[in-house]
């Protein structure tokens, strides 16, 4: 069988290769049992790599990262690099990756599944059905936007400095990513910003709403203010469907998002590029959390985001969508089962470690494919 679909995993630092370890259970299932074939390279990232290579994000790396059809990764960072300046931290992996891959539009989905309905922070009425989407610009406004820095002025006190700032095309394709998942989905997206205080939010809701009648007449769109937006999330979260936003908003909306489904543990992100001339298109596939230094190497982290990251990836690099939600139904039986890793224990319910969640849901995905 022709293993056509190239993957560079990076399952990076902490809890990362714990978890990624249970994918490549899922991806040998995959093998083994519905004839599909992946090209697999694997490598360092973050502190790992910063470690072994002197760079958290080597130039090699990167060339096969742009020769995969999409990236794995697992997390990177932890108390043994905190000291080193900022110049030199294991996070620049990843945000090198994205800036050399122009990985541009960050989805994070939000969803409720049922077993866990109990673990959030909100009313089970409020919460349970959520399935929501947060896409993320991750590539421009004001984490990279110049003038930035601090500064020592003339009466020699500091001064701080970031600037927001988006061109009309940075907004353009981001929410071209946002209606387009909206019209897959429910057919609504909300776009965020602070229209009424910044100059950069005047602009992103009159290019939105200009793609939107221009492109997307079908879609249902919808421009809240950012805080707005915050205070609905809380109240009423099942009015969204698709929720677009700066690198800014969008990162803090999707924090509170991911707090309304109960546990970092369970959500997957994916980011995507544009699409090319050949029709590739770049994509990295990471959980949320990060390196979880207070429980790395005790066997207990939660592998459910990585392995609804790898779903994510089946779905929109390969279009593989029956083999997605075969393995995002097969995570979804074995918490209803009962089985919990720590951070989504209830009472009742059995606690078990990595490697037993990890091999629950491969004896799911036996018994769905059956
Ligand atoms: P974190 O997400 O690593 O952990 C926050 C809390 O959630 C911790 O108590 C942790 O034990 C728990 N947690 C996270 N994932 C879990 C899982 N799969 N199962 C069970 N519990 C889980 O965030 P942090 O503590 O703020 O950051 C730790 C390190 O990770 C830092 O170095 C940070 O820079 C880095 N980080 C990296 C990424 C990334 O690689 N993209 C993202 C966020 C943070």
């Amino acid at each position: 069988m022709p293993a056509n679909k190239k993957l560079l995993v990076l399952p990076g630092d902490g809890i990362g290769p714990e978890v990624m370890r249970e994918v490549r259970r899922i991806i040998d299932w995959m093998d083994r049992r519905r004839s599909v074939s992946f090209e697999i390279e694997e490598g360092l990232v973050g502190g790992a790599a910063l470690d072994a290579e002197g760079t958290p994000c080597s130039d090699a790396t990167l060339a096969r990262a742009r020769a995969a059809d999409a990236v794995l990764f697992g997390s990177v960072g932890g108390p043994k690099w905190d000291s080193l300046p900022f110049d030199k931290r294991p996070e620049l992996g990843i945000l090198r990756l994205r800036k050399e891959l122009g990985l541009f539009a960050n989805l994070r989905p939000a969803v409720v599944l049922d077993p866990l309905v109990e673990a959030s922070s909100l009313k089970p009425d409020l919460v349970r059905g959520l399935d929501l989407m947060i896409v993320r610009e991750s590539t421009g406004g004001i984490y990279f936007g110049e003038p930035r820095g601090v500064e020592t002025m003339p009466n020699g006190k500091r001064r701080g400095i970031d600037t927001e700032v988006y061109t009309e095309d940075e907004i353009a394709r981001v929410a071209r990513v946002g209606f387009d998942l909206a019209r897959k989905r429910r057919g609504k997206l909300t776009s965020v910003e602070k229209a009424n205080v910044m100059q950069s939010g005047r602009l992103w809701r009159a290019v939105v709403g200009e793609i939107g009648k221009a492109e997307f007449p079908d879609v249902e769109l919808e421009h809240m203010y950012a805080d707005n937006c915050a205070m609905q999330l809380c109240s009423r979260p099942k009015q969204f469907d698709v929720i677009l936003g700066s690198n800014l908003f969008g990162d803090l909306l999707s924090d509170l998002a991911a707090a309304l489904t109960g546990s970092l543990g369970m959500l997957p992100s994916a980011t995507l590029g544009a699409i090319g001339a050949d029709g590739r298109r770049h994509a990295l596939y990471e959980p949320v959390h990060g390196s979880a230094p207070d429980i790395a190497g005790k066997g207990i982290a939660n592998p459910c985001a990585q392995m609804l990251s790898f779903a994510m990836l089946l779905r929109w690099s390969f279009g593989m969508e029956e083999d997605a939600a075969l393995v995002e139904t097969a995570v979804q039986s074995v918490l209803a089962g009962g089985l919990r890793t720590a951070d989504i224990m209830q009472a009742g319910m059995a606690r078990v470690g990595t490697g037993v969640m990890g091999e629950a849901v491969v004896r799911e995905l036996d018994k769905l494919a059956a």
